[in-house]
């Protein structure tokens, strides 16, 4: 199982390549399915970060973060399941 420190370190490359996405692999399963989504509120400049992986479903959250030009964010302002892109409910590694 990967550490907090792994999955930070696989964070900042992702968030590095916003808008963009990035093949690094998971730091626990290895699999190139790595996803980033921001929440925002509307015409914030920053906003919470969901980072997990869609194959082992576990990640981590960043509470405040710059949102990279270009990046699609989740406005706050709707209820959860009206908020694209879709987070699933990953495990938190703390
Ligand atoms: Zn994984």
């Amino acid at each position: 199982m990967a550490t907090f420190d792994e999955w930070q370190t696989a964070y900042d490359v992702v968030y590095r390549a916003l808008p963009a996405t990035s093949d690094f692999a998971c730091p626990n399963c290895g699999q190139p399915t790595l996803r980033m989504a921001i929440t925002a509120q509307p015409a914030a400049n920053a906003g919470y970060v969901s980072f997990w992986c869609d194959t082992c479903l576990e990640g981590i959250h960043v509470c405040r973060a710059p949102i990279p030009d270009g990046v699609t964010v989740r406005p706050m302002d709707l209820p959860p399941e009206e908020r694209h892109p879709r987070v699933p409910n990953y495990r938190l590694v703390t």
